[in-house]
């Protein structure tokens, strides 16, 4: 958009996505998580046509990510800036929904102390209508976050590379409770978890349609 068509509309909802930049396996982009968040806002947008007036802000690429630093790639912020400049842009709107998709722990709670409504797929009557491997906590660049990059952006994946990787079912977030704080302390060697080789654009067709639900859902919240 340029600004005149921006004149004389009130957008009744903007949607921030979040995401950041960090690795994730041999295969897919540095950028997976905010691919993630964008293509969800983009199909909420669409599907609220007619409905509700809703803009889509341009993405925040980095966040908080320490997990990966081991690897190449991984460019972390730290919890105050994120929470200084997601702040500072919510500050320019009247409703704002963030739309998150990096997950590590300090990145989640950061957002949820913003007091702002906050798509959160870590709740768990979210994370119940999402996939098998993402209820059990193997979700970081495995099957799950394979597929959805594959239905927006195939040419990012290395096919060859996911092909070869084997399924490593690592419960993420109880290796975090019991102190885990890196992917090689995780044995996420290759820096993923679950199984890439499964993936398939069509399964992340199915999961970006029951996210575009739920993230529905709170957009028709917080707009009544
Ligand atoms: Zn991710």
């Amino acid at each position: 958009m340029a600004y005149p068509d921006l004149e004389g509309r009130e957008a009744a909802v903007h949607l921030l996505p979040l995401g950041a930049t960090e690795p994730h396996g041999p295969h897919a982009p540095l950028a997976t998580d905010t691919i993630i968040s964008v293509g969800i806002c983009r199909r909420a947008a669409d599907r609220l046509l007619g409905e509700l007036d809703v803009f889509v802000l341009p993405p925040v690429p980095y966040g908080v990510t320490r997990s990966g630093a081991d690897f190449p790639g991984a460019v972390s912020i730290s919890e105050e800036t994120l929470r200084s400049l997601v702040t500072e842009i919510a500050a320019s709107f009247e409703r704002v929904v963030l739309v998150n998709s990096h997950l590590e722990p300090e990145q989640v709670w950061t957002l949820r102390d913003l007091r702002l409504p906050l798509f959160d797929i870590t709740r768990r009557e979210r994370a119940e209508r999402l996939t098998d491997e993402f209820r059990a906590g193997a979700g970081h660049a495995g099957r799950y976050e394979t597929s959805l990059v594959l239905a927006d952006r195939p040419e990012l994946v290395n096919n060859e590379r996911t092909r070869e990787l084997e399924a490593k079912m690592i419960d993420m977030p109880a290796a975090i409770r019991s102190g885990q704080t890196t992917f090689l302390a995780m044995g996420m060697d290759q820096a993923y978890a679950g199984a890439p080789a499964d993936a398939s654009a069509e399964e992340g067709e199915q999961t970006f349609q029951v996210l575009t639900d739920m993230l529905v859902e709170l957009i028709r919240e917080v707009a009544a």
